[in-house]
């Protein structure tokens, strides 16, 4: 039987679509996009389209405020560096703007480089912590932001819950203070509508390994005027502010992921909610004592968390595997760690549900037969764990 792939935040299958794109890209097209002669000109051009149809997907004024990296990684290292260099200086010595303000339920890529900064600059991040649904404590951001604001950085959506944070109003607040407002939307881009032009967003990052490219490509949108330290110094390329030949094959897959998903984007998210909200009405009509974490009334339509009581989600990911259903416990960049992830500990979820959690991630080509699977192997293995646990001698 062919395997159920519900594991989508952590990565997508590159679409057949956006294969098709990339390929002249490793032959035909495989001048390098500084050169002179028409070799050269053709990546160029090829990279130019890919700009565009990242703004266009995002909502972008202007195609160049789009710079290509190599990752949702990258583009959080490089707008939050990146802005600190340029506004804070030194310690805050030329604005007075030393601290930065995050969420507790950010990704690794902007909590560990923010703790880094604490222990090795002694720059103050304030945290903000969320309630059960994982909603930010919007009075504790309010009180953490200040004139020694340089930068916030929250996430669009959360990659374990799927709730998406007001960033439009969060944004706004930072602005009022002055603040620059960053935000990692790697699992928001293709999968919710956006105007980013509108909102009064500095920075945002997008990965695209989670919208049907390629890994190993992303791309941080700079909005104009801000200003920005680079990160790697050496040529030119990406206006002096990413040196390093481009990714040109991995760039012309993000254009093209980003096309594709503007085109399906309005049929896509209500058949994904669809088929999400009957894995959910199935399991919970199956499985007693199991609940979603994240915020029903705010999530991203591809995303359910759920934790199952009494059991270890490690344990459902395995025996799942075996039975071809992937899925991940948690976050799958946490994997290994059988320790409850810092989402699940910032969310507060009682210690019988916080080692059970679950998180199946769906994409456009999920199947309806595929979801009715899953609801069959998910109440088995919860069935027999919880039997085991029970028999001890088991
Ligand atoms: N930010 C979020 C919210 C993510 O989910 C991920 C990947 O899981 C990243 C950043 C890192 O992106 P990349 O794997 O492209 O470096």
């Amino acid at each position: 039987m062919t395997p159920v792939y519900l594991d989508n935040n952590a990565t997508t299958r590159v679409d057949p679509r956006v294969l098709e794109a990339m390929l002249p890209m490793f032959s035909g097209v495989f001048g390098n996009p500084s050169s002179a002669h028409s070799f050269g000109a053709s990546a160029k051009t090829a990279v130019a389209t890919a700009r565009e149809q990242v703004r266009a997907l995002i909502g972008a004024a202007h195609a160049d405020e789009i710079v290509f990296t190599s990752g949702g990684t990258e583009s959080d290292t490089l707008a939050i560096l990146g802005a600190l260099a340029a506004t804070a200086g030194a310690g805050g010595a030329t604005t007075g703007r030393s601290e930065v303000v995050i969420s507790a339920v950010e990704h690794p890529a902007v909590r560990k480089l923010c703790a880094s900064l604490t222990k090795t600059r002694g720059i103050v991040v304030h945290e903000i912590g969320v309630d059960g649904r994982g909603r930010i404590d919007r009075d504790a951001y309010a009180a953490a932001l200040s004139e020694r604001t340089a930068l916030v950085s929250i996430m669009w959506a959360n990659n374990e819950t799927g709730t998406i944070f007001p960033v439009a109003d969060l944004a706004a607040q930072a602005k009022d203070k002055g603040a620059l407002f960053h935000t990692d939307a790697v699992q928001a881009v293709g999968r919710l509508p956006f105007g980013v032009a509108e909102r009064m967003i500095d920075l945002l990052s997008l990965s695209g390994h989670k919208l049907g490219a390629p890994k190993g490509v992303g791309a941080l949108y700079v909005r104009r005027g801000v200003r920005l330290g680079a990160q790697t110094i050496g040529g030119a390329q990406e206006r002096g502010r990413r040196a390093g030949t481009e990714n040109v094959p991995g760039i012309v897959a993000l254009g093209a992921a980003c096309a594709l998903a503007a085109e399906r984007l309005p049929s896509d998210t209500p058949r994904i909610a669809a088929l999400r909200d009957s894995l959910e009405t199935g399991l919970f009509a199956r499985i007693a004592e199991a609940k979603v974490l994240g915020d029903p009334d705010s999530r991203v339509a591809n995303t359910t968390s759920i934790a199952f009581a009494d059991v270890e989600s490690e344990a459902v990911v395995r025996l799942l595997d075996r039975r071809g259903i992937a899925v991940s416990s948690g976050s799958a960049c946490a994997a290994g760690s059988v320790e409850p992830s810092h989402v699940v500990r910032a969310m507060g979820v009682l210690e019988q549900f916080a080692r059970g959690v679950v998180r199946f991630s769906l994409s456009r080509d999920t199947t309806a037969d595929e979801i009715a699977r899953t609801i069959d192997c998910v109440s088995d293995v919860i069935a027999d764990l919880r039997a085991d646990a029970l028999d001890p001698a088991a």
